[in-house]
Order: structure tokens, then C-alpha cells, then sequence
């Protein structure tokens, strides 16, 4: 792998990196190449990277992909980002967005890839991961997959098991398969964070279409209100309804009353979303 000297970089346009924007520069060429390959693309992948950064990732991402949109929040590395890549010759499949990944509207993604599917490849700021996720996951215009970096203890949530299920995970679950690619040091990037970190794969499905999407993230909200409470009582509270007929709901869904919302399973949630 040919790709840029960060340390270097950062010296030629004296970046001080914002620790307020989740700045962490990848480093390690090892996991770079775990995090290419494990979204699999292809010459005709369209790929939206959020936060390039100095764009390690990007360049990597430039040499297989039709067309690669990197949208960076920060100006000064926008700036930088231009100037060093004008010189790649794969200049003509990259476009640069000066803007906020959060505020990305279905229309401005059509946009970028004329209406064609599209991956999501990129090592993003931590402290927006729910946020990313939870947008994309629920997107009008959602990617086809998604390869990201993550907080190792989020990559950790993302594929809990019943008993610790969380409404990120079952929302994760819900619309996607997902799988912990590899764990990552802190000492892969400059600054080191002060967490480490794993790469994860979700791969987007429609895995439940006869489901009402609204109905079932209805009762997941009721059902996490207030988390010490057994799930009948919830229940009840945000039906409306009196605690037997709550009862006699979840005991038609096959769940125990008494349970409380991080024990059930996703099938668990299907269910009762069939029987409300
Ligand atoms: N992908 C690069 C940089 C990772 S650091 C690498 O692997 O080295 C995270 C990057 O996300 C930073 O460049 C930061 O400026 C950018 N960023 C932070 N918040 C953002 C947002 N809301 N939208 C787009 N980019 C953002």
C-alpha cells in the first residue's frame, strides 16, 4: 500500500488536531488495508467516506471505487484535502463536501451517486457514531453497507445479546447484519484516543418487511422509558392501557410480563409488534 505520511502532512499545514471534532488520525497501514478489504469493493462501488481527515482512507478508497464522496466538517482540512489531492491521479472520481455528515439530506446523496446504491467506508469521529449510525440505519436513501470505525465498547453494544440489548442494538440489528471485523489499538492513530477501537460491517437488509418500521420503534421507545420497570408496567404507560391487558399482550407475544425491555431479543420485539 502506497499511502501518504500523516506525520508529515501534519507538519506541512501545522494541524493541531481538534479533539472537539473527534480528531484522530489513522496511522497503521495494516488497518487500513483490514478496513479496504473488508468492504469489498468493487470498480463500480460508489462510496460516501465521512470524515476524511488528511484522507489515508480516501486515497485507498480512490484506487478500486467508480466515484468516492468524502465529506469533512473542517474548513482548514477541506483546504488540505484539495490540495493534496489534486495531484492523485484519481482526482476525477473524488469529490470533496465541505459540511456536517449529520445534516446530509437523502436528495444530497442522490445527487452524488445519481440515484445508484452506495457503501458508507469510513473512520468517523467518535462522539457522532450513535448519531451516524441511527441517520444512515434509518435513512430514506440508506447504504447497501456500512464499514466503519468504532468505539471497541459501541462495536461491543452493536451485537449484544439479549439480556444487555439496548435500543442503539436493536435498532442496529433490525436493519442490518453486523459483524466485528477486528479490534484496533489506540496506538493506530495520531492522537492516540483514549479508547480502542474495532471495525465493524453492517450489512443492510430488509430482514422483516412485513413489519410495521413506525409501530415497532413505538414500542421500543415505550418499552425503554423507564428502564427499571418491568415491561408490562412500561407498557402499559405508554399504550394507555391497564397492566392486565399489558399482560395479556405480551403473554400472546410468547414474552414474560415480569421481563424488563434489554431482555427481550429481536425476535422477541417482531413478535410483539405483530400482536399490538
Ligand atoms: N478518516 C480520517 C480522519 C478520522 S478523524 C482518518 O482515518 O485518519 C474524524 C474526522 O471527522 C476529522 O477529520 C473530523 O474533522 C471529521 N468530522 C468531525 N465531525 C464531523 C461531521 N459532523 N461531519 C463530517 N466530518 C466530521
Amino acid at each position: 500500500m502506497n499511502s501518504m505520511n500523516i506525520k508529515a502532512l501534519m507538519k506541512k499545514y501545522q494541524i493541531i488536531p481538534r479533539r472537539s471534532a473527534g480528531q484522530n488520525f489513522l496511522v497503521d497501514k495494516n488497518i487500513l488495508q483490514k478496513i479496504v478489504l473488508s468492504a469489498d469493493l468493487k470498480t463500480s462501488d460508489n462510496v460516501l467516506e465521512i470524515g476524511p481527515g488528511l484522507g489515508i482512507l480516501t486515497e485507498q478508497l480512490l484506487e478500486t471505487a467508480k466515484k468516492v464522496v468524502s465529506v469533512e466538517l473542517d474548513r482548514t482540512l477541506n483546504y488540505v484535502l484539495k490540495q493534496e489531492f489534486r495531484k492523485n491521479k484519481n482526482y476525477s472520481k473524488l469529490m470533496i463536501v465541505n459540511q456536517d455528515a449529520l445534516e446530509l439530506k437523502p436528495v444530497d446523496i442522490e445527487d452524488f451517486f445519481d440515484h445508484q446504491p452506495y457503501k458508507i467506508v469510513a473512520n468517523i469521529p467518535y462522539n457522532i457514531t450513535s448519531k451516524i449510525l441511527r441517520k444512515f440505519l434509518e435513512f430514506k436513501y440508506p447504504p447497501t453497507e456500512m464499514v466503519l470505525m468504532v468505539q471497541k465498547e459501541v462495536a461491543e453494544r452493536l451485537v449484544s445479546i439479549p439480556g444487555e440489548m439496548s435500543k442503539l442494538a436493536i435498532s442496529a440489528q433490525f436493519y442490518s447484519d453486523i459483524e466485528i471485523v477486528s479490534t484496533v489499538s489506540r496506538k493506530c492513530f495520531i492522537p492516540a484516543p483514549e479508547v480502542d477501537s474495532s471495525i465493524v460491517k453492517l450489512t443492510i437488509k430488509n430482514k422483516f418487511p412485513e413489519i410495521d418500521v413506525k409501530k415497532f420503534f413505538q414500542i421500543i421507545r415505550i418499552s425503554f422509558a423507564a428502564k427499571r420497570k418491568q415491561l408490562k408496567n412500561n407498557l402499559a404507560n405508554g399504550l394507555h392501557i391497564t397492566n392486565s391487558q399489558a399482560e395479556a399482550i405480551l403473554t400472546k407475544a410468547n414474552i414474560d410480563p415480569t421481563t424488563r425491555a434489554q431482555q427481550l431479543s429481536l425476535d422477541d420485539w417482531v413478535n410483539l409488534s405483530k400482536v399490538v
